[in-house]
């Protein structure tokens, strides 16, 4: 499991490539000295999960330990083994969408972490995060069941996790109410199925819409600045900058996509 100190404002393009191993929590030293001593860079840890290989990521303060469980999507076991050998506390559950791979452990963690909120995504996906456990069934996931969020979250909402503000920005387009979770001081978001390092989110699912999509990346993900680092869904982290001069899907040519 690699842990990440955010990249604060040295973020280095194309930097911090995850090398995925679930078993040891290898403390870096904090390069966020960026972002002020009196803000030490949050740490993030990328937990894959069922089959889709989808990044769970854990985020937490580390001197408090309290952070959030990012898109549980299934394999509770082990990411209830990857909060212990953090040593994080979580206060609360994010969902970044309502796919099986995010959202399918959600209701079984939030049990076994005493009942934490979970916030997120927008409400437009309630269609998909009812239909949780019809979902798990198609895809050999017989444990994913249905939940409803404790908070939605629409454009412009915040989420705080350990005391840091994420703005929330919806971008619609892999589904209807994907929402993206930014850290302006770090930096650093956190951004599902939307974009990935040389793809972007499927549009072929259910309510998906591939104008949308285009659209919600570059009116609402490419202003951010190219210094931006962040996490997907699935595969490496990626920096705004690398993906606008290299992604094809933001060129108009074709690659690869992600479930
Ligand atoms: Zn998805
Ligand atoms: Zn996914």
């Amino acid at each position: 499991m690699p842990v990440w100190p955010f990249p604060a404002n040295s973020a280095k393009e194309g930097g911090g490539r995850a090398t995925c191993s679930k078993r040891t929590v290898s403390e870096m030293s904090d390069t966020s000295k960026a972002a002020g001593a009196a803000d030490k860079g949050l740490r993030a840890a990328i937990v894959p999960v069922t089959p889709f290989q989808q990044n769970c990521t854990l985020i937490w303060d580390p001197d408090t330990l309290v952070g959030a469980v990012v898109d549980p999507g299934g394999d509770v076991d082990i990411i209830e083994r990857v909060i212990g050998e953090a040593g994080m506390k979580p206060e609360k559950i994010v969902l970044t969408h309502g796919h099986i791979d995010h959202a399918g452990g959600a209701a079984e963690l939030k049990e076994r972490l005493g009942g934490v909120p979970i916030e997120g995504p927008h409400e437009a996906e309630r269609p998909l995060l009812d239909a949780l456990k019809e979902q798990g069934q198609a895809y050999g996931m017989l444990t994913a069941r249905a939940v409803t969020p404790d908070r939605w979250l629409a454009e412009g909402d915040t989420v705080s996790i350990a005391g840091r503000p994420f703005e929330v920005l919806h971008c619609p387009g892999h589904s209807p109410g994907s929402v993206v979770l930014v850290n302006r001081p770090q930096h650093f978001a956190l951004v599902g199925d939307v974009l990935f390092q040389g793809s972007i989110g499927r549009t072929d699912f259910p309510y998906g819409d591939h104008e949308a999509l285009l659209h919600a990346i570059r009116t609402k993900l490419l202003p951010l600045g190219d210094e931006f680092a962040f996490i997907c869904g699935h595969g490496p982290m990626s920096t705004i900058g690398h993906e606008r001069r290299t992604n094809p899907f933001l060129a108009g040519d074709a690659g690869s996509f992600y479930a």
